[in-house]
């Protein structure tokens, strides 16, 4: 099998749990969908797997929306959107689930079970005191209080009187269940390692397994493309298909690998963000319940098509050197088969990279409005167009457009001092008369251009009998307050004639007495 096999309409799922802000690697597995549907001309569908009402978080599921809609990973049906197959929020469906589970439990591929949180806890103790694990399975079902064990009357007893219960899988002994990963291969299990999961609780709400096959069969997925923690799932989400007589229909599986931390081992998490200092979430995230922010790739100041583009090669090697590639090219290019095995290691340098790249394509006039509200909070007004004379000379040196500001400040306001360690190292004892001089030099000067600028110094340089160094050094420091900067020609050009000897005329003035 491979994943070119889609002579069907390919139908792709994202079936996030809105349990807290959308992590990374998530948005990664709903990205990995996307490009698989579309290059397959198939549909993604988003579905809410809001079944486990215990772990649900006000906001979630709204926060999940507006992150990939920011990111450009569209869905054809869903939560917000609709389409035939709805409704698609789980809670929204919970009266399916039961009549599946209650088939499973005619057909004598699930049972009843009526052990209390203490009889399972007691027996899980008694194990661990033998230092062996509790695991309610065909080993010790038999042992349990549950509808294999009682008699029917009495099943049916304990339903009436409204006892508690789940239903409970039953896995047959000594099967080896087999299951073929479109990135793993085949990966064989024996049903002796399985636990009997519970399917359905007696509150009506069915667990995320049951719910899950149930919707993906009757949403006619093809594909399911999800995280490796998803795996040890499988085995039992193969064996409902054939417990449901599904089997002909069942989707085919891909494993992704796991997003790791930048250092050492293991998947990446909010803690290693919050402690080397990087998103671990697309949008800031705001905890309702402790108010804590988390930080998001989009208030960070990334394009989200950089965002896209990193985490697209985070576990898939397209082959070849090209590294930048648009939301179309990766659709083009993208294959199930070139996703590796093994984890991905988060690489914050890399992710900044990538930014400076977005940013180093985008137009000047843009990045310049974005950086016009930057300005605005630092309490200085500027033409447009100088503002965007400005990013285009100064963009190649940052990777956000926050940071323009501090490498750009001296554009728009003059210096109020001069750096120490320069002046003590350039500033020598006819450097103020050097820089007096060259005021009429810079006066005369008709059309400031750079090209101008340059010739003017350069016939001064010739009359003092001096290197460029000598002078230019010192005009730099008079007009930037520093020896920083791009080419002072060009700079001074941007700047204008009057403005550059205002401020030159102002360092000859607080150096005078030097
Ligand atoms: N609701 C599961 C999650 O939160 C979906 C897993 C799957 O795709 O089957 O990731």
């Amino acid at each position: 099998m491979s994943d070119n096999n889609t002579a069907q309409t390919v139908r792709v799922r994202f079936a996030p749990s809105p349990t807290g802000p959308l992590h990374i690697g998530g948005v990664r597995t709903a990205l990995y969908n996307y490009l698989f549907a579309r290059q397959h001309g198939g549909h993604m569908l988003l579905r809410i797997e809001d079944t486990d009402q215990t772990r649900f978080v006000p906001g979630a599921e709204q926060y999940i929306i507006e992150a990939l809609d920011w990111l450009g990973i569209r869905f054809d049906e869903g939560v917000g959107i609709g389409g035939e197959y709805g409704p698609y929020r789980q809670s929204d469906r919970k009266a399916m689930y039961k009549p599946y589970a209650l088939q499973l439990v005619e057909s004598g591929w699930a049972y009843y079970a009526f052990d209390t949180a203490e009889e399972l806890d007691s027996r899980r103790k008694a194990a661990e005191a033998e230092k062996k694990n509790f695991q309610y399975d065909a080993r010790t079902r038999m042992q349990l209080r549950n509808s294999l064990t009682l008699s029917e009357e009495e099943t049916a007893q304990l339903l009436a009187s409204g006892a508690p219960y789940v239903i409970r899988f039953k896995f047959p002994p000594h099967t080896d269940i087999q299951i073929h990963d479109l990135i793993r291969g085949d990966v064989k299990v024996s049903s002796d390692t399985l636990d009997d999961k519970v399917l359905f609780k007696s509150d009506g709400m069915p667990t995320y397994h049951l719910a899950n096959i149930v919707d993906d069969h009757l949403m006619r997925i093809t594909h399911v493309i999800r995280g490796e923690e998803w795996l040890p799932s499988a085995p039992l989400h193969v064996m409902l298909y054939r417990a449901f007589g599904w089997e002909d229909t069942m989707p085919q599986f891909a494993h992704l690998p796991l997003l790791l931390k930048p250092d050492g081992n293991g998947k990446l998490s909010k803690r290693d963000g919050d402690r080397l200092g990087f998103p671990v979430f697309p949008l800031q995230w705001t905890d309702p319940k402790s108010g804590e922010v988390s930080s998001g790739y989009r208030e960070s100041g990334y394009f989200p098509a950089a965002v896209v583009n990193m985490l697209a090669l985070l576990g898939w090697n397209p082959g070849g050197d090209e590294e930048i590639m648009s939301m179309d090219t990766l659709i083009e290019k993208f294959s199930i088969q070139r996703i590796s095995k093994s984890g991905a290691k988060f690489d914050l340098e890399k992710a900044k990279w990538f930014n400076h790249q977005y940013l180093m394509m985008t137009d000047d006039a843009e990045i310049a409005r974005r950086f016009m509200p930057v300005l605005a909070q630092h309490g200085v007004s500027a033409s447009e167009e100088f503002v965007v004379a400005v990013c285009r000379l100064m963009k190649e040196r940052v990777n956000f457009v926050k940071e323009l500001w501090d490498q750009t400040s001296y554009f728009f306001v003059a210096p109020e001092s001069y750096a120490e360690a320069a002046m003590k190292k350039r500033w020598k004892e006819d450097t103020t008369a050097l820089v007096r001089d060259s005021i009429p030099q810079l006066e005369a000067i008709q059309d400031f251009t750079g090209e101008a600028i340059h010739d003017a110094m350069q016939q001064f340089c010739e009359a003092h009998g001096i290197g460029f160094g000598p002078i230019m050094i010192p005009l730099r420091i008079a007009i930037v307050g520093d020896t920083k900067g791009p080419d002072l020609q060009t700079l001074m050009a941007l700047l204008g004639k009057e403005e550059s000897l205002r401020r030159i005329r102002t360092c000859v003035e607080r150096t005078k007495d030097l």
